[in-house]
């Protein structure tokens, strides 16, 4: 038996699904094809000749490129077994006419979808959570690309090669716009501590030097996360680490920061999404734009940096929001840190999205971006997406600050204002580190539409 795992896109990390999927099955048995690294003709002819397939869908970017790569699917293959899986799965099979005959499953383990590719008359039902709580993790990552050739985070001007481990799944938390929320729903599964530890260990003999925890919060569970971190901090106290978590539980977990900088954790990503407090209200960040601050300052004090993501375009924006971001990244010393492309981001709202969807803020589906149009209440604002989009996508090699530089003239300008108004860092970020491939929280660019 053999079996194609196609990965669509996972944000420049290795696909940690393929690598479960790979130790739950007889060995040799799965070949991974990475479509972040091989050209679409390459893949259309891969699922095109296979019979058991699994491909992912998970956030709207991998979706696109599945939705390219089903495009072109043979459709007189009858035999063919295709498993659609991740948290856009059913968004992506709801975006197309004529849908392929597959299992769409929002979320599956591995050792689910190794029963269904050996046993394909095992019924599952696409979309049905299953229960939570703890949960074996096995890994195997013989078949994937090596860590060298994915993202690597830059400190201190030495590019370290990068691994990536998860010590959970799903989220405690409900933020509305977000595509774990939607599926997981509050829930989350905790994977075997040691069994983490193993694999982290094994990537560092690997080469890895810094270690991306991918848990959509790390502080979900944070004395299972922290007894992982602390673990490989003192087996390896050379290897520096990045988490990602929300403002409100960098707030909450203040008194576990300091354990988090004497673990050699470099930076945590945290979505921001706006400064904007109506905003942040109607999307349920539970935190507020002062506390994005007070977060900074704690974090910071610790001796760790911090990565911001934004939404900064959605139904309740403002065009002052805009100002308030690029202000907020001077004064927070984040220019060289915050990729161009994050300025630009506009609130995702698929069919299964936990907002509301109401006439008043959202227009008609849109097919090309798998989600409800942002009606905006100020005209100005959708040019100023497509041109703060324009200015990252043209970007190209320029450092961050050139790039910044010119964004910051777009938002003033757009704002009627002198861009010599640009405010000065009132703090000093303890670290630059960048990761050489951007990194979305419940986001991902789209092109103007
Ligand atoms: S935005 Fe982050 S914290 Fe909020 S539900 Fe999603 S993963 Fe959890």
């Amino acid at each position: 038996m053999s079996v194609l795992f196609i990965s669509t896109y996972e944000l420049g990390h290795q696909p940690q699904l393929a690598a479960e999927v790979a130790a739950e099955l007889p060995e040799g048995s799965l070949e991974v094809l990475d479509m972040a690294k091989t050209p679409l003709s390459v893949a259309i002819e891969a699922i095109n000749r296979a019979s058991r397939v699994i491909l992912t869908a998970p956030m709207l970017t991998g979706a696109l490129v599945a939705r390219d790569l089903l495009a072109s699917l043979d459709h007189d293959q009858p035999e063919r077994q295709l498993i659609v899986v991740g948290l856009y799965a059913t968004v992506l099979k709801e975006s197309l006419q004529d849908p392929p005959a597959a299992l769409w499953l929002n979320r599956a383990t591995a050792a689910e979808l190794a029963t269904l590719v050996q046993h394909p008359s095992v019924s599952a039902q696409p979309g049905i959570p299953k229960a939570t709580g703890r949960r074996a993790y096995r890994v195997n990552r013989t078949p994937l690309m090596g860590l060298d050739s994915y993202r690597s985070v830059r400190i201190a001007n030495q590019d370290l090669v990068t691994g990536y481990l998860e010590t959970s799944v799903g989220c405690r938390h409900r933020c509305l716009h977000c595509p774990v929320a939607a599926i997981w729903n509050g829930r989350i599964a905790i994977n075997d501590a040691e069994a983490v530890i193993a694999d982290g260990l094994a990537q560092i003999e690997a080469g890895a030097q810094h270690l991306s925890f991918g848990d959509p919060d790390f502080l979900n569970a944070p004395k299972h996360s922290l007894k992982v971190l602390t673990t490989l901090a003192q087996k390896a106290p050379w290897v520096t680490f990045d988490i990602t978590t929300k403002i409100s539980e960098i707030l909450r977990h203040r008194d576990l920061l300091s354990t988090l900088a004497a673990s050699h954790v470099n930076f945590v990503i945290s979505a921001v999404e706006s400064l904007n407090d109506d905003v942040l209200a109607h999307l349920d960040k539970g935190h507020t734009a002062a506390d994005v601050s007070v977060a900074r300052d704690l974090l910071y004090a610790n001796g760790v940096a911090m990565h911001p993501t934004f939404v900064p375009f959605t139904p309740w924006t403002t065009m002052g929001d805009l100002v308030d971001i690029v202000d907020f990244i001077v004064e927070s010393d984040l220019v060289q840190v915050v990729e161009p492309i994050q300025y630009s981001i506009e609130l995702l709202t698929p069919t299964n999205s936990l907002l509301p969807v109401n006439e008043t803020d959202f227009g008609p589906y849109d097919a090309s971006v798998m989600g409800y149009t942002v009606r905006y209440q100020d005209e100005r604002l959708p040019r100023l997406r497509d041109r703060l989009y324009q200015l990252a996508a043209q970007a190209g090699e320029d450092s961050f600050e050139t790039t910044f530089a010119q964004i910051v003239t777009a938002v003033y300008e757009a704002n009627g204002l002198s861009a010599q108004c640009v405010r000065t860092p009132k703090v000093s970020a303890p670290s630059t580190a960048v990761m050489s491939e951007p990194w979305f929280c419940c986001a991902a660019p789209a092109a103007p539409h």
